[in-house]
């Protein structure tokens, strides 16, 4: 119940890992602390990406303090086999490791992206060539659309699926979770805490931890929260009266006003990646302000002020969100960050 096989991959590990988006916002000595930290408890499975700033550096000088086994999961978001071959050689520099267990296409969240990875010449064939020059273990996809999810599930081309999956995000175990078990792909959840949305994390954890063979990344950057995790981890996943009831609460307390960035909503005529700029304050609670200087989350928020109200994307969305109204709430929030 603690241990799992991720899948075929034959990766063994607890089923508490560790996310490695949260260390980016911390000095460097705090967040190679915390990974030593969370190792030396016992966590054997970490994930990271190419996109988290300097979380790989981190990780990978912390690697070099310890002396256990463990399983280093990275990602990227390039697209082509060229692109996607030059992100694991710089992964593997900066994690100063010489084998990457497993590599992902990150944020596979439409169709096109999925066309686009297994085309010919696509990130799939790169991370390919990576896996016979003996660089990577396994490959592996993230996303947050279920319909796509589903598809790539069901092609059974990658070895594992990393998912959004928490109380406040549950589709996932109708919809992709039954069959990835019975093909035998990987499951890694993510967000147990919907980006730091839910503010009770132990019945949060709990709920994701209550479903079994699944591998469960919490991120986390101060050793109070990795023990904190690592209690609930090590305990029963019973709820008590008052989790069940916390999480009733922040189910309703969320239901019209959380973003699960699944896509559904695009495509935007304004070209604005919707679910980026409603998750705003979750990025910026994760990774620190530092994350808005970044090329990409710049020319973002050039676009979101590009929004029209034309309400294409409210009649898409199946949460019936308030898109445009919640885009300019970001856009004023983001402004004290960018002086
Ligand atoms: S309301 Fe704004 S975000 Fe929504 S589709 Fe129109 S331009 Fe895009
Ligand atoms: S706004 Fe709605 S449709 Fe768009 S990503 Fe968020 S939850 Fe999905």
């Amino acid at each position: 119940m603690k241990r799992m096989i991720l899948g075929k991959t034959g990766i063994e590990a607890a089923r508490l890992g560790f996310g490695g988006i949260p260390i980016q916002r911390v000095s460097e000595t705090q967040a190679i602390e915390a990974v030593v930290y969370a190792i030396e408890k016992g966590m054997d499975f970490i994930d990271t990406s190419r996109m988290y700033t300097t979380s790989e550096t981190r990780i990978g000088k912390a690697l070099k303090e310890v002396n256990k086994k463990v399983a280093v999961a990275t990602k990227s978001f390039n697209r082509s086999a060229d692109g996607i071959q030059k992100d694991v050689e710089i992964s593997l520099k900066e994690l100063q490791l010489e084998y990457i267990d497993l590599y992902q296409c990150h944020g596979i969240s439409t169709e096109e992206d999925y066309r686009l990875v297994t085309a010919p010449g696509g990130a799939v064939s790169g991370l390919l060539k990576a896996k016979e020059q003996g660089l990577i273990g396994h490959i592996g996809v993230t996303g947050h659309n279920l319909d796509v999810l589903e598809k790539i599930v069901e092609d059974g081309l990658f070895e594992t699926i990393m998912i959004c999956f928490s109380f406040l995000e549950p589709a996932a175990k109708e919809k992709v979770i039954p069959k990835a078990l019975e093909k035998q792909i990987g499951i890694i959840a993510m967000k147990p805490f919907s980006g730091g949305v839910i503010e009770a994390p132990e019945a949060a954890l709990k709920w994701v931890l209550s479903y079994p063979d699944i591998l469960v990344i919490a991120g986390v950057e101060e050793k109070k929260l990795i023990d904190q995790n690592w209690r609930v981890f090590q305990g029963g996943y019973e709820m008590t009266a008052e989790e069940n009831q916390a999480v009733d609460r922040i189910s309703k307390q969320f239901d019209k006003n959380f973003c699960r960035r699944c896509d559904y909503c695009l495509p935007c005529p304004a070209e604005i990646p919707i679910q980026f700029v409603m998750g705003a304050r979750s990025f910026i609670k994760r990774m620190g302000p530092g994350i808005l200087q970044t090329p990409m989350f710049a020319k973002m928020w050039e676009k979101a002020a590009n929004c029209t109200e034309c309400g294409n994307c409210m009649e898409r969305c199946p949460y019936d969100l308030p898109i445009p109204e919640m885009i300019k709430e970001n856009i004023n929030y983001m402004k004290q960050f960018m002086k």
